[in-house]
Order: C-alpha cells, then structure tokens, then sequence
C-alpha cells in the first residue's frame, strides 16, 4: 500500500488549510498547499500529485471547475489524480455535480479524521492500482517494440521511428540515411554449427551493430538474419562510411562455437540516403537500400553498396580492403 502520497490542498481559508496539512502530515503525506483555484492548477501543472483535495467555494475559481480543469489538463497523459472535494453541502445534487466535475469523493466539513483517513486509504488503493497498470502498459509497450532474440527494436518499433524520423528530417531540411544489413550465408552457419549457436550469433552480430553506431543513429532487427540501421541527418557519404565500418566490425568477430570452434562472419550491407529536400517516402528510401543489398550480394557479398540514382551495379561502390 502507498502510504505517503503527494498532495495538494485548494483551500481559501487558512485555518482549515493548516489544520488539514497537519492532519494529513501526521500520516506521513507530502503536502503542498494553496489558497486558491489558480494557484493549485498551476502547482498541479508542475508537479505530479496523486491527490488533490479542494475546497468547493472559493473565489474565482470553484472546486468543480478546479477539477474540471485538472482532467482537461490530465487528459494527455496516462495517469490521473484523485480528488476529493471537501464541503459543507451535502446534497445529493451537490454529489452528483461534483462526480460529474471529476471529482473521484468528497468529505463535509469540518472534516472528521477517521472518515477522511478512510477516504485517503481508498484514494491510496487506487492510485496504487493505477500506477501498477501503468507499468504493466509501459512494459507492454517496450515488449511489443523489441526484438525477443537480440533486445534490440524490432521490425514494428523501427518502422514507426523511421517514420517519425523521416518527417522530422524532412521538416528540418536535413539528410537521412538507412542501411540494410544481411549477414551473408546464414544458413550455413544454423547448417554446421545448429540454431543455437546461430541465435548467439544473431545477438553477437546485434551488439556489434549497436556498438559500431554513433548516438543518435539506431540499428534494430529487420527480420531473421537481416538488420536495419537508421542514420538521421547522415548523407549518402557519411553514411557509407558508417556502413563501412560496421561491415569491417562484423568481419572481424570472432564468435564461439561449440567444442572451441571459432565461427567468422561477414555481411553485405545496402545504403540509401534521402536529402532534407526529397519528397519521396520511407518505402521507397527502404527499396532503395534493400537494391543496393542486392548489388552487394550480386557482387560477391562482405562488401558496401549505395544506391545511386540512374547508376547500376557496375560503377558502385566496390569492397573496401
Ligand atoms: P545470403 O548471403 O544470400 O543472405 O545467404 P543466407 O544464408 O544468409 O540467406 P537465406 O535468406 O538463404 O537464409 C537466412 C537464414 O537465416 C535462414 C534462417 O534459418 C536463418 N535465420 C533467420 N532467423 C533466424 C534466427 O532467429 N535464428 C537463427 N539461428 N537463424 C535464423
Ligand atoms: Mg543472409
Ligand atoms: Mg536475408
């Protein structure tokens, strides 16, 4: 149970205001306090509070419209507060007003302590609740973006940052890169060294792409042995280099097999740019690369390709040495 909760008390008289900040202090909450409907939306707009507890008549701005701004205000987020309206009416219109303001409960006043603690421990249960489901969506999320096998994104979570990265790009006029990585004869290694040892491959060769890109760029799994890498704001030239590099990186691994065996790799590695003045969209970007893959692979493999506009496979880039 959370038992120290952050709140924030909306009160015009400061007497029941200090004698409720005492009260809830005693139990050990965190108590922020103002003296009008204003003022506690702009500390609720600063801070994170998990309850707030508002007079009804106050000047200016009342309880229900307090808290009809403060669920205006949550509405783009995930998490809500709970709020409690204390008053001195009590009837059954009044509650139902309030509920149908946001309010989650409210309490008479003058406040009897145990009826209030009651109210709070509710309050804590559900906001507990709350934060508990709020996890759980976020770890959901980060599950459904990353890739089982190498923790890397995976094919959904690179496709929706391309996108994002694609129209920021273009926004801001600048360059941008990606580059299809394919490790070259996968099969045979699944073949003679079996599918464990390719899925250690497949993390290795993971690592290796994550540590070969500078931050900023962001390498994700594509689909089985293939890898994607995204560059925002590299040209065609930087991020040949980029590819370049990695290429040499993978080349250079040595992984181990079973029985001390010692299993060398390599890759063939397809790039395509798009100029902060294109037009064109993130599939054709990705045709692009996936062409220049083909000329790499066509080629001889382990070796760079970038597309070029009109130029075939000939006058391309060749393996770097
Ligand atoms: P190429 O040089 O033309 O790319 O040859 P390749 O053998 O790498 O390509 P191909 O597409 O013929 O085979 C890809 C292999 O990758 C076959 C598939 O079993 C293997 N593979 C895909 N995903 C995984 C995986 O998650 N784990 C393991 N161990 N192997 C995988
Ligand atoms: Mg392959
Ligand atoms: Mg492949």
């Amino acid at each position: 149970m959370n038992n120290n909760m952050r709140i924030l008390i909306a009160d015009d008289d400061p007497v029941s205001t200090s004698v409720l900040a005492q009260q809830l202090e005693q139990w050990q909450h965190t108590v922020t306090t103002t003296t009008n409907g204003f003022d506690a939306l702009a500390a609720f707009k600063g801070e994170t509070f998990d309850v707030v507890i508002t007079d009804w008549m106050m000047p200016a701005m009342s309880g229900p419209e307090l808290c009809a701004a403060i669920r205006e205000e949550e509405e783009s987020g995930e998490l809500t507060s709970f709020i409690i309206l204390l008053t001195s009416r009590g009837s059954s219109e009044d509650l139902a007003l309030a509920l149908k303001a946001g309010a989650n409960d409210f309490v008479t006043k003058p406040f009897d302590p145990l009826v209030l603690q009651s109210r709070l421990a509710n309050a804590a249960r559900i906001v507990q609740l709350q934060m508990e489901l709020h996890r759980k969506k976020q770890e959901a999320d980060e599950l459904a973006c990353t890739d089982y096998l190498t923790q890397l994104r995976n094919r959904r979570a690179m496709w929706q940052n391309l996108q994002m990265d694609y129209e920021r790009m273009h926004r801001e006029q600048r360059p941008l890169s990606a580059l299809v990585i394919d490790i070259d004869f996968f099969k045979k290694i699944n073949d003679s060294h079996g599918h464990r040892v390719g899925d250690a491959a497949l993390q290795t060769v993971a690592q290796c792409l994550t540590n070969s890109l500078r931050s900023g760029d962001y390498v994700g799994r594509w689909g089985g042995e293939e890898f994607l890498a995204v560059l925002p704001g590299a040209d065609i030239i930087q991020s040949a280099e980029v590819a370049e590099r990695c290429r040499h990186h993978l080349e250079s691994l040595r992984i181990k097999g079973d029985n001390g065996k010692v299993i060398r790799l390599s890759a063939s590695i397809g790039v395509a740019a798009v100029d902060g003045a294109n037009r064109e969209d993130c599939d054709a970007l990705l045709d692009q690369a996936d062409q220049a893959l083909y000329w790499a692979k066509d080629a001889g493999r382990n070796r760079v390709k970038i597309y070029v506009p009109g130029v075939g496979p000939r006058r391309n880039m060749r393996k770097a040495t």
